[in-house]
């Protein structure tokens, strides 16, 4: 057999890799309605799912999509022990002429495999990566929303699977992809959220995982996003781990401030942020859009004088579920630093019009950042 996909038992075509055992009892059109009608986020989870193994020697093997269903594993699985697992999180979009299609899906596979390797995982190919979409959404395409501001997003992961309490890297592994319609990731977030300032919890520290899209970051994160809560915040706003003085990021969403001066601002990727699709992204519109995007570091310090100063004119989030979001205020202890900003003329409402409309078709592709996922029949 040919293996342009290195260590694999499957073929250099990654789409014929795919075998499909169809549901036997996908859910009722009523019912299916009635979830895609008010999705929510992350409640409901669609007919099928992809399931690929990895073992050593062997590498890739048994591509298929399957009823979605719970996994068996052994109890010893590194996974429950060690927490070796990495995953991602995209988005496929129905379009008005009947195609699917998905959003930079090549940089998540990228990232993945990033993820992957830095948990000491196998990396899945690329091509793999991306045809485990397309498989999931064809075999689910009744799934994805028909409304403008849903989607169906689509959560790959991979989790360490070998029977083995010794602490080293698992020789097995388990891909899978699973899928959920969502609609919107805040509640109200057209006002501008509120992040809580943790002075307690760092998210990641130098040399750590914080740019791997790993479970244990944010089983890390969970204990500042209930004091976030209890804060009456949405989510946390995390600082460097040493000095606690430069700002990192929002909860699981990249930050960006923008300046009076036409400038707009996030901060550099030095090992601790996750790089964003969504942040590459809005650094390309609003480049093009004709403002200065510049990664730089900023400080609790810059952003407090300059918000009242004036020269801080918005704060906002970036990521793929919550697409962007406006950051209202920042609160810690003895802190708050107000960014009223959003509004319909907010640079943050604007670039989120710009990502949408490519998004879910209504403008033109004019980066080539969709990938057709093929047509269904609606
Ligand atoms: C996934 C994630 C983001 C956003 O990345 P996108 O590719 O834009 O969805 C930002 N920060 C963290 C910690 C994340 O896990």
């Amino acid at each position: 057999m040919t293996t342009d996909i290195q260590h694999s038992h499957i073929g250099a075509r990654a789409d014929e890799a795919f075998r499909l055992r169809r549901s036997t009892r996908p859910r009722e059109n009523g019912e299916l309605a009635r979830v895609l009608g008010d999705p929510k986020f992350g409640e409901h989870f669609t007919d099928h799912m992809v399931l690929i193994d990895y073992s050593e020697p062997g590498g890739w093997c048994d591509a298929r999509v399957v009823p979605y269903g719970p996994l068996t594993l052994d109890p010893a699985s590194a996974v429950l022990h060690y927490g070796q697992e990495v995953f991602e999180g995209l988005k496929v979009y129905r379009h008005a002429d009947g195609h699917l299609r998905t959003f930079r899906p090549e940089i998540n596979a990228r990232r993945f495999a990033l993820s992957a390797a830095r948990l000491a995982l196998p990396e899945l190919p690329e091509s793999l990566f991306i045809e485990s979409i397309r498989q999931l959404a064809q075999a689910d395409a009744g799934w994805v929303p028909h409304q403008s501001g849903a989607s169906l997003y689509v959560r790959p992961f991979l989790i360490a699977t070998e029977a083995f309490l010794g602490v080293r890297p698992s020789r097995q592994a388990t891909y899978g992809v699973i899928a959920s319609p969502a609609g919107s990731y805040f509640a109200d977030a057209d006002e501008g959220i509120s992040l809580w300032l943790s002075r307690d919890y760092s998210r990641a520290g130098l040399g750590g995982t914080g740019a791997a899209k790993c479970g244990g970051n944010y089983a890390a994160s969970l204990l500042a996003q209930q004091q976030a809560h209890a804060h009456g915040c949405a989510q946390v706003l995390f600082t460097d781990a040493s000095t606690r003085t430069w700002v990192e990021e929002a909860g699981s969403m990249n930050i960006f401030f923008a300046f009076s001066d036409q400038t707009i601002v996030t901060p550099p990727l030095t090992g601790t942020i996750l790089a964003g699709v969504t942040r590459d992204s809005v650094l390309r519109l609003a480049r093009d859009m004709g403002y200065r995007a510049v990664e730089r570091p900023v400080s609790i310090d810059e952003w407090q004088t300059a918000a009242v100063t004036g020269e801080l004119r918005e704060v906002f989030a970036a990521g793929t579920a919550a697409v962007i979001t406006p950051i209202a205020e920042l609160v810690g202890d003895d802190l708050l630093i107000e960014t009223p900003g959003g509004g319909t003329e907010s640079i943050a409402a604007r670039l989120r019009a710009e990502l949408t409309s490519i998004q879910y078709g209504t403008s033109h592709d004019r980066y080539a950042w969709m990938l057709d996922l093929g047509p269904v029949d609606s």
